[in-house]
């Protein structure tokens, strides 16, 4: 950058000593000077790229301009057009950078060091060469650099760099952490629970690293479109140098060369093929500072078009925090029952495992638990002290036989067996998040069609909570796969041009995520295969976010298409007015340089989603 720059100056200065100068020879070797000064990689890669096979780029289109002025005697104007053409480069990069690092502002949350606790030292520790288990500090002001568990020691954390969110989350013994926060005030002790690697804060980078390699149609199309332009508008200027000196009386070569080149620097695509990719990178940044990291241009773009969102109801809609509403046992005490429950459930990350578990309360030894089997959309069987215990739903028992209560309950039950024997069941129940409400609201008022909730869970808590939402549809007692065939029904309900979007937790729909146009996983919560499986990650587990997204979706897009339409536009005005000698070659750089400056601070407004 800072050798641009100064190649930039040098070249300038070379380039206004040339025009004040008298001595003829002596003028024109210092044209030549500093356009080799300003100009000579632009040739270079000209040369190079035409070596490649790319004959028709930007860097052909400039040198063939400049040189063929040098050859027509107009050297002031071949000099200039290279020195602007390089300033509107430069600005390209750095408002590419710029926004590059607004993104997350990523460089914000790689962390430097870990402090490892070894005995009674603390050892600064590259946070690569950190392992699970190591007991980290985080003192005051630090940022957490791997995942891990509290184990001594209370804070605030900061965790806008990942979630947007500015309101201080309390940490304490037993609580969470994740990597890429700030801890603000107190001292705390954790025990790291992933690697470096495998910590949100590698996944994170590497997501938004990636985001832009997944290109949007907008950006296609231009890819496109400057594929067949740039010959074409050199074959056009071939024309225009060529013809009306041989058919037209009195035209002059010199004259219509001039025009054809003017011509050929007005036609250089840069403002479009800089600025719809910029305007989708700024989209993307500002969708992050929101807490909403997508993973490509297309899933922006594709969020417009949605018209039926599907939503998972546990973890999703709702909490996910169960709390134990009665206990019911049958022939073994309440206490029994809850803890053996606890314990077969040990080994799962389901919602409804970790509530019980909470709910007992008790350290689990895990040495009384042997051959867990998780059953997705069931429940989970496992030996705890050699009897073979089961607990999940419904269907649970009705696969092992086992006859079970059948009253009606209101509120998610698990049932529970040892050794075939029914032993009672458990009723639990959960909360609503606080902006699901509102979410469907505003998706209402965004125009989407329909909001469908698919659900595991039985049909009573199912339609309470669709109810109370407000959503035009529900399934309930669906397992993972009949989740993929409801989802493949719904398709068929929308436009061939509109969206379907799957928001969901990741445990036990991972398959949904996949297969919907957009899959929406609730990142803070989620699990990890959701996050990957995920093509949009809310880490604030809000689902109000998606009408969040959706408006950034919609303002980025109207922002491309603004300058794909004024490039455009400006483009053709002045590249008529070229080929009939009203625009010189001044006036083809600098609406070159111009319409480029200006779609990169269009293109900027999306970064700002502070008013959408
Ligand atoms: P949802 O679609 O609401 O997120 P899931 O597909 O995760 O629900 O689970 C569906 C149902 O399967 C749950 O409501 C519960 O009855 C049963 N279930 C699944 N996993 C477990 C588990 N670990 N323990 C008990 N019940 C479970
Ligand atoms: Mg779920």
């Amino acid at each position: 950058m800072k050798k641009r720059i100064w190649r930039i100056i040098i070249g300038a200065v070379v380039f206004a000593a040339a025009i004040i100068i008298n001595i003829e020879w002596l003028k024109i070797a210092m044209f030549v000077i500093s356009y080799v000064i300003v100009g000579g990689d632009v040739v270079k890669r000209a040369v190079r790229n035409i070596f490649k096979g790319q004959v028709f780029d930007e860097n052909f289109l400039m040198s063939i301009a400049t040189i063929g002025a040098f050859f027509i005697g107009e050297y002031p104007e071949g000099v200039a057009v290279m020195l602007f053409y390089q300033v509107g480069e430069l600005f390209q990069s750095y408002a590419v950078g710029k926004s590059r690092k607004s993104i997350a502002s990523l460089m914000d949350i790689r962390p430097d060091y870990a402090n490892v606790k070894k005995g009674d030292e603390l050892v600064r520790t590259d946070p690569d060469e950190v392992q699970i288990g190591d007991i980290i500090v985080i003192k005051a002001g630090e940022k957490i650099p791997l995942d891990g568990k509290v184990i001594e020691g209370s804070s605030m954390i900061d965790t806008s760099a990942l979630t947007g969110e500015s309101v201080p989350r309390e940490v304490e013994v037993g609580s969470d952490i994740l990597s890429g926060c700030i801890n603000i005030n107190g001292v705390i002790t954790a025990e790291v629970t992933k690697e470096y690697g495998e910590s949100t804060v590698s996944k994170i980078l590497d997501l938004v690293e990636n985001a832009s390699s997944k290109k949007s149609n907008s950006e296609q199309f231009i890819t496109k479109f400057a594929r067949y332009y740039t010959p074409v508008v050199v074959i056009i200027a071939v024309f225009i140098a060529i013809i009306p000196p041989l058919v037209i009386d009195g035209a002059t070569f010199s004259d219509w060369i001039y025009r054809a080149l003017a011509f050929l620097v007005v036609s250089c695509p840069c403002a479009l093929v800089i600025s719809i990719p910029l305007s989708f990178f700024g989209g993307i940044g500002g969708a992050s500072k929101k807490g909403i990291l997508v993973k490509g241009s297309n899933y922006l773009e594709a969020l417009a078009q949605t018209e039926i969102v599907v939503f998972d109801k546990t973890g999703t809609l709702t909490k996910g925090v169960f709390n134990v509403q009665e206990i019911h046992p049958e022939g073994v005490s309440k206490e029994e029952l809850l803890e053996l429950t606890a314990y077969v459930e040990s080994y799962s990350n389901h919602p409804i495992s970790l509530s019980l578990k909470r709910a007992y309360g008790k350290e689990i030894d895990n040495g009384r638990i042997t051959d867990v089997e998780e059953i997705s959309g069931h429940g989970v069987i496992a030996t705890v002290d050699g009897k073979k215990v089961m607990a999940g739903n419904i269907k649970l028992m009705k696969m092992m036989d086992i006859p079970y209560f059948k009253g009606e309950l209101i509120g998610t039950v698990v049932h529970v067996a040892v050794n075939n024997q029914y032993i009672g069941y458990i009723v639990i129940a959960d909360e609503v998040k606080p902006d699901s409400a509102q979410a469907i609201k505003e998706l209402k008022a965004a125009n989407i069609k329909q909001t469908v909730m698919l659900t595991g869970d039985n049909k009573s808590v199912g339609s309470k909570v669709a109810k109370e939402l407000g959503l035009d549809k529900v399934y309930a007692e669906l397992l993972p796969a009949d989740k993929v065939e409801k989802l493949e029904e719904l398709f068929s309900q929308k436009s061939t041009k509109g969206k379907l979007a799957f928001v969901g937790d990741g445990i036990n729909d991972a398959p949904v995520l996949a297969r919907a146009d957009i899959g929406i996983a609730m990142g803070g919560l989620g699990s990890d295969a959701a996050i990957e499986a995920a093509d949009i990650v809310i880490m604030t587990d809000e689902p109000s976010k998606i009408a969040t997204a959706m408006k950034i979706s919609k303002k980025t897009l109207k922002i491309a298409n603004q300058n794909i339409v004024f490039a455009i536009g400006i483009k053709i005005i002045v590249l008529i007015l070229s080929a009939f000698g009203i625009a010189t070659m001044w006036a083809a750089i600098f609406a070159d340089v111009g319409v480029t400056i200006i779609a990169v601070l269009n293109a900027f407004r999306a970064l700002n989603v502070k008013n959408l």
